[in-house]
């Protein structure tokens, strides 16, 4: 079976154990990828049923790398984030947790990067 490269509109094929293209993947801080391995599961992509936590960090993997290429913008971004605090808040993820998450993996710091940018542009 096919499977896409997550990262918001790139299709590149790849192996459907892995979340993203090499290429996209390299555009993740060390961290988050350190965050998305240690949530995935053997198998998961066959049962499908990741954990709600793989899915946060997917999802907040995605708005990183969106973020990087200019993909998305600030708001945008916040709005993802937001999308994502809710559907995480259904899987009994705390907000506590989602926040930890979103720091440790380095959006936080690329939002307050595209501020700093906006007002130099
Ligand atoms: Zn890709």
């Amino acid at each position: 079976m096919t499977h896409a490269c997550h990262a918001l509109y790139c299709s590149e094929p790849v192996p459907p154990r892995l979340l993203m293209c090499r290429a996209h993947w390299d555009l993740l801080p060390p961290p988050a990828q350190r965050i998305v391995e240690h949530h995935y599961r053997q198998g998961q992509e066959t049962d499908k049923r990741p954990s709600p936590l793989y899915v946060l960090a997917a999802n907040i993997a995605r708005t990183v790398v969106a973020l990087r290429e200019r993909k998305i913008g600030e708001r945008q971004a916040l709005d993802r984030l937001r999308l994502a605090s809710m559907v995480a808040a259904q899987q009994r993820i705390t907000p506590e947790q989602v926040k930890e998450m979103v720091g440790a993996m380095g959006l936080e710091d690329e939002l307050l990067h595209k501020h700093g940018e906006a007002r130099r542009g």
